[in-house]
């Protein structure tokens, strides 16, 4: 484990010197504020909070907290849910959220380049009126910085692709405050080693994006919604692999248990009955193509026992389902006041998700737990949500989380699928990854020497 040195009053004079003193707080709120994500792991107060405004100035806080050995936690809007920003050594937290404006938008060429401090929502709403977006949504209006971190993905993942599908090109500033370009604006990209992709992902581990370029796409021209509810789990997770078998192209395809139906139909007043649902959503730049897309959907999930199927192309309708299905983790997490929620993230090959499903019903069924399914099905991604309480609770929800990652890696997958490593997923990577885990461990070492770069991720510190 790497040892630090706290930051000292020389430290933050010099802090202020290179960020002026509005930038930098040592206030308790500004520390709480900062000390925990929207996980269940517990919060740990950096000593300093600091608010950059320019790429430089990251540089120069890096290469001072490298010269001082003084760990350094990126901070975006601290939506992460596996305490992947928590700044469990202490030290300085980086926040980015005065780092938030957009730097050019490349119209013609489908890209904008932006600050990392911009929430993805913020993002596109300045992006609609050229008629584009960026896809990647998790639900929260999470940062772009936080979200290439991360390697966020969401509901639009299946058609558009995670958060590294949709950047070209990066600045990051390393721990020993060098700035260094990754990637291209071309497209097309083969020249020397994929650094680009080493540092998505990476979670503020090996060095801190100051700036990225984005693909975007044109807003689609014609969009539907459609629902089908099915008897069991098991039916609905086959018809997500059927779907996905025939050539559609769903733009979400999602899979919501009973208990969230129930949930979202009281809280948001949606039409759903007591039974496991698919969400789904299609695009299309003709009509004739989307309507014949909805007539291939209703037949297959017919055919697969669905007991009810309904598709609307009326806007209001569509955004009022989408909103409920982003906000059910909230609506869950209410329903259950004197709980708190711990939400584990496994994603497998498709083939396998009734398997992995499957498995789920087997440990709700035969564990002292309780928990519920919403996931990604069209990504082969779920996410099992335990409410808990005290000591025990937590362990033995803990005990079902570690055999549903097992079975996930078991069958071809793996013990993230979105979420990130963070605190909570370290213990299971060499698993997953077996010796690549020494490989990752040797970057880690050669791009951040002194461990400054958000210490206790990723890695199990012994
Ligand atoms: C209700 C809810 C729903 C969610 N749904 C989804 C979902 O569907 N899909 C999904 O993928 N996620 C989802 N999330 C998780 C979360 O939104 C993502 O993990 C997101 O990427 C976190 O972004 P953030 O800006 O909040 O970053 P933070 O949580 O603040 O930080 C995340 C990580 O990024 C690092 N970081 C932040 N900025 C930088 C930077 N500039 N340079 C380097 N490292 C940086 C941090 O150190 C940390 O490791 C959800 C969260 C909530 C609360």
């Amino acid at each position: 484990m790497p040892s630090f040195n706290p930051v000292s009053a020389d430290l933050i004079a010099q802090l202020i010197t290179i960020l002026g003193s509005v930038n930098v707080s040592t206030a308790r709120a500004d520390i709480d504020l900062h000390a925990k994500d929207q996980s269940q792991h517990h919060a740990v107060p950096s000593e300093v909070v600091i608010w950059p405004l320019s790429a430089q100035q990251v540089a120069d806080v890096l290469k001072l907290a490298h010269e001082q050995r003084v760990p350094v936690t990126p901070w975006g809007v601290g939506t992460g849910l596996e305490g992947n920003s928590i700044p469990v050594r202490g030290g300085i937290l980086m926040s980015f959220e005065r780092m938030n404006q957009i730097v050019a938008i490349h119209a013609d060429d489908f890209q904008v380049t932006v600050q990392p401090g911009i929430g993805h929502k913020d993002l596109n709403a300045q992006l609609a009126r050229h008629g584009l977006f960026f896809p990647p949504d998790p639900g929260a209006n999470a940062t772009v910085g936080g979200m290439l971190a991360n390697n966020a993905a969401g509901i639009r993942t299946v058609k558009y692709g995670a958060s590294k599908d949709n950047v070209l090109k990066m600045q990051v500033a390393l721990a020993d405050g060098r700035l260094i370009h990754v990637g291209s604006r071309s497209v097309k990209q083969s020249a020397g080693y994929d650094l680009l992709h080493l540092f998505v992902g990476s979670e503020g581990t090996l060095g801190v994006i100051t700036e990225a370029t984005l693909k975007l796409v044109p807003v689609p021209t014609h969009m539907s919604a459609a629902l089908a509810a099915f008897p069991s789990i098991k039916s609905a997770v086959e018809t997500v692999v059927a779907i996905r078998g025939s050539g559609l192209d769903p733009a979400a395809l999602e899979l919501i248990d009973a208990n969230h139906c129930r949930m979202l139909r009281e809280a948001e007043g949606i039409n759903l009955s007591d039974h496991p649902t698919l969400f789904m959503e299609f695009h299309a730049a003709q009509e004739t193509a989307l309507t014949a897309g909805l007539e291939i959907v209703e037949d297959i999930c017919k055919e697969m026992g669905a007991l009810s199927f309904h598709a609307t192309t009326d806007a209001t309708e569509r955004k009022k389902l989408w909103h409920a299905r982003h906000h059910s983790y909230e609506i869950m997490v209410r329903s259950h006041p004197d709980k708190t929620f711990f939400i584990n993230d496994v994603a497998v090959p498709i083939s396998a998700y009734p398997e992995l499903i499957a498995t789920v019903e087997h440990i709700r069924d035969t564990q002292p737990i309780t928990c519920y399914m919403i996931g990604h099905a069209g990504d082969g991604n779920i996410h099992v949500e335990f409410p808990f309480s005290g000591e025990e609770g937590y362990q033995q929800a803990m005990t079902a989380n570690g055999l549903i990652v097992s079975k996930a890696v078991e069958l071809g997958g793996t013990c993230t699928g979105e979420h990130g490593v963070g605190i909570g997923k370290a213990k299971y990577l060499r698993a997953e990854h077996g010796q690549a885990l020494d490989v990752m461990h040797d970057i880690k070492t050669l791009l951040d020497p002194n461990g400054i770069l958000n210490p206790g991720k990723i890695f199990v510190e012994g």
